[in-house]
This record gives C-alpha cells, structure tokens and sequence, in this order.
C-alpha cells in the first residue's frame, strides 16, 4: 500500500499541475457542470459520444490539485471507450475511492492509485467529482453537486 499511497502523491502532482484533455470540445453531444462545495471545486465536462463510444471529452474549470487530477484521469480512462464501459468504470471507481472495496490495480489501471484518497475523507469529493459530472451528463442532467 505504500507504493500505492507514492503513486497517488507523484499522480496527484503530475496531473493537477498538467491536467490532460484540459480544453474545450468542439461538437459536444453532452456536457454537465460538476460543483463540490466542500472544497470549492468546479468543473465543466464536456464530451462527444458517437455510435456509443466517447469519441472526445474535454473539461475545463478551477479546482484543487486532487479534483483536477481526478477528472484529468477520468478523461483518459474513458476516451475511446464505450459509454457503457465508462459507467462501469465509475461503478468501481466510487467504493475503492471510499475504501469501501479494495484496488483491483489489473482491471482499473491509473485509477488505481486513486485508492489512496480513501485515508483522507476530507479530499473524497474532490476525487469523485468528475464521476459524478461524468455519470450527470451521460444522464442528460445539466449540474450535479457532491452536497
Ligand atoms: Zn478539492
């Protein structure tokens, strides 16, 4: 677990300061606006579903380094994948965030190290923002809060 929690601060660092897909889609199906007062963070998700697959996802907004992180790995986890395969993964993604399920490092790859939010309560919303902006927009809703 060590390892894992030296994965999660370098990951946290590299992505919250070089967020990737950071930018704005052009052509987007769908989109939501993700809010978690708690922290303060706010996002703008954006993507570009064709024939079932997230053919684009971008976000854009101001959040702490972990929320930014998060969503920057959420836009590579899902790209190019189908959006049933994006649900699945938030369906994993929420309980080992919240500790309630253990890391499986095989199947969730990078998401993984998010593994090692769950011993800092305070900083969970922050981490399943993104998820939960994603899962609204797939849902045609237009703003989720963590609150
Ligand atoms: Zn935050």
């Amino acid at each position: 677990m060590n390892e894992l929690r030296e994965l999660y601060q370098e990951y946290v660092l590299d992505h919250g300061k070089s967020p990737r897909n950071f930018r704005a889609v052009e052509g987007a199906t769908h989109e939501a606006h993700g809010y978690n007062p708690l922290c303060g963070d706010k996002i703008h998700l954006q993507l570009r579903i064709e024939d079932g697959l997230v053919a684009d996802i971008g976000f854009t907004g101001n959040g702490c380094a972990i929320s930014t992180a998060s969503a920057s790995t959420m836009t590579e986890a899902v790209l190019g994948r189908t959006v049933e395969e994006a649900r699945a993964h938030f369906a994993k993604f929420i309980p080992m965030v919240k500790g309630e399920a253990k890391p499986d490092l095989d199947e969730l790859d990078k998401l993984s190290v998010f593994a090692g939010v769950s011993e800092f309560p305070m900083r969970v919303k922050c981490a399943t923002l993104a998820w939960h902006t994603l899962t609204a927009a797939l849902d045609g809703k237009e703003t989720v809060s963590t609150e």
